[in-house]
């Protein structure tokens, strides 16, 4: 358009000049006057008029053309700052820390001594648990107002929940920790909120800089992550300045990062597949889906090591992904009434097309919704409870059953449960284990099972490994088992031969009793409470 418009202008100034220099106008005048009879004057005022307003109207258009691209890359701009930034506290987010580290890993900005603060807030999950989410959103407010206080805004991060980071320029490591310290002073301060109510918090920081600890800009983050976990470990409201002795662990999550990105090029993690039982009829309900991944030196890494590393790392979208389609695919040849279970990591909430991700897996893979069970923890809940809502609004509006997971171990309380449209309940493990040898345990226990059957929800126990334990929680009103007495985590291959077998008996295991066993344990178990 613009250069149609430069080139339409020089053809006239071209045309212009040659007029001129030929006397052009003069010509014009003399045949006119000459040839009065062709009334061409009457139609060259009649051009001039045209023209004169056909020039006001491509004046007003050319307006409207850059009020237009004003417009459009006003839009654009906005786009990218919401990509980039968290719309709470208005600061950069962690889309916008990658776009700094990459600048920063081509050599931008670098040069100089630059601090990594890693900070994470003490006690905030409590102010959330106890206060209420809107609460945790005003400190959260709170917090980033202070820390603008001490730095430059462009340099704050937030990373997602109590998390954050600020990358600056410094002169040396004693002007660094000087702010370090004054981090924690600020956000110690207690925080006035509009409820009425006064909340106390406090931070650990962890310090790293470049070029003193690392080489490389994203080390100098995981380096100042690990400071702050030792801060973390050393007592809250400290400040840790990262040590070479921090250095292996580093290393040793340095070389790990490299094997998960080779893993997902590979697809080389797979899921393998948990039976769930029914602990009424002792039949096969369906399957948890669990990662596995067996590393190229063959030691099988556990699944808290690398799926932690991935929500670290942002590689837990594709992961995820990748697990889910997997997983859809294998579970589409079982029989129609087993159900996929399959887990959800915190870090994947602030994904806002979660949802829509989700359902178009399903589609793809051809698995109807009604099949999938989402499990969701609660401390993933608690981390960001606006993103869980939007989430878990739309797995549930699409027929997708949700669980509550390693009920008992988070921070959650009976008020979020009621917030959430949960589908069951799933008691931890940790519970299982021991609520036949503890009182308190086993009070617990009942009390979690009753808080399912009063709210409608099923409850499945977690860890079941002894018969024992089936009889205990099938006379206390269990719904669901899940344990290695019915069997581990198996991989794709084997879950056609189980599923023969358990059809067979229609029991998985003999542990259960007879209806009017049953009945009896039921009676004495209500007697006993
Ligand atoms: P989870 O969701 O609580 O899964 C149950 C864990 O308990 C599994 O450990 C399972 O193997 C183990 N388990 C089940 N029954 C028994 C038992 O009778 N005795 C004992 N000792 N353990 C039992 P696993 O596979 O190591 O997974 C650990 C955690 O890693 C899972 O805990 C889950 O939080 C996470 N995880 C595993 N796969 C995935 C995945 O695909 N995505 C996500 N986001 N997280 C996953
Ligand atoms: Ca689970």
């Amino acid at each position: 358009m613009q250069v149609e418009a430069l080139a339409l202008t020089g053809l006239g100034v071209v045309v212009w000049v040659f007029a001129i220099q030929h006397d052009a106008f003069e010509a014009l005048v003399d045949y006119v006057e000459s040839h009065e009879a062709l009334e061409v004057d009457e139609v060259l005022t009649a051009l001039v008029i045209i023209g004169l307003f056909g020039l006001i109207y491509s004046l007003s258009r050319l307006g409207e053309l850059h009020a237009e691209i004003t417009r459009r890359s006003t839009a654009e701009r906005d786009v990218t700052w919401i990509a980039n930034h968290d719309p709470l506290t208005r600061l950069p987010n962690r889309a916008g820390l990658n776009v700094l580290l990459d600048t920063m890993a081509g050599g931008v900005g670098r040069g100089g001594r630059i601090a990594y603060y890693s900070i994470d807030l003490d006690g905030f999950k409590r102010v959330n648990d106890l206060l209420g989410h809107q609460s945790g959103d005003e400190v959260l407010i709170a917090v980033a107002d202070r820390l603008r206080a001490i730095f430059d805004p462009e340099v704050i991060f937030r990373l997602g929940g109590d998390e954050f980071v600020v990358i600056e320029k410094i002169r040396d490591l004693a002007e660094a920790a000087a702010k370090a310290r004054r981090i924690t002073n600020y956000l110690s301060r207690s925080y006035n909120l509009s409820s009425g109510v006064t909340a106390e918090l406090g931070a650990s920081v962890g310090l790293a800089l470049d070029p003193d600890h690392v080489d490389h800009p994203k080390q100098g983050l995981l380096a100042a992550d690990a400071a702050m976990y030792e801060a973390k470990r050393r007592g809250k409201g400290t400040v840790v300045v990262f040590e070479d002795a921090m250095k292996t662990s580093l290393e040793h999550r340095a070389a790990l990062e490299i094997a998960l990105r080779d893993a997902l090029k590979r697809r080389a993690i797979v899921p393998n597949y948990q039976p769930l039982i029914d602990l009424k009829t002792g039949g096969l309900r369906g399957f948890e889906a669990l990662a596995r991944w067996t590393g190229v030196d063959g030691r099988q890494v556990p699944p808290v090591e690398f799926i932690s590393l991935a929500e670290e790392t942002g590689l837990i979208v594709e992961l995820a992904d990748q697990l889910l389609r997997r997983a859809c695919r294998d579970a589409v040849k079982w029989p129609p009434h087993l159900r996929l279970a399959f887990n959800l990591s915190s870090a994947q909430f602030s994904d806002k097309l979660l949802g829509l991700r989700i359902l178009r897996i399903l589609a793809e893979e051809g698995l109807p919704p009604n099949r999938l069970e989402i499990e969701v923890t609660e401390t993933a809940i608690v981390k960001d409870m606006a993103a869980a809502e939007t989430v878990l609004a739309d797995l549930n509006a699409a027929g997708i059953h949700v669980a509550l997971d390693d009920f008992g171990t988070g921070y959650s309380s009976l008020s979020q449960l009621s917030r959430f449209k949960f589908d069951k309940i799933k008691i931890d493990r940790s519970f299982v284990a021991s609520f036949q040898d503890d009182e308190r345990q086993e009070k617990i226990v009942r009390a979690m099972l009753g808080l399912g059957q009063g709210l409608g929800i099923a409850t499945t126990a977690v860890g079941i490994e002894k018969e024992s334990q089936v009889r205990d929680l099938q006379a206390l009103g269990c719904d669901f088992g899940q344990g290695y007495l019915f069997g581990k985590a198996m991989p794709s291959q084997e879950i056609a031969e189980f599923i023969r077998k358990s059809d067979g008996d229609s029991r998985v295991s003999d542990a259960y009793l007879k209806q009017d066993e049953l009945s009896e344990a039921i009676e004495s178990t209500r007697r006993g409470a």
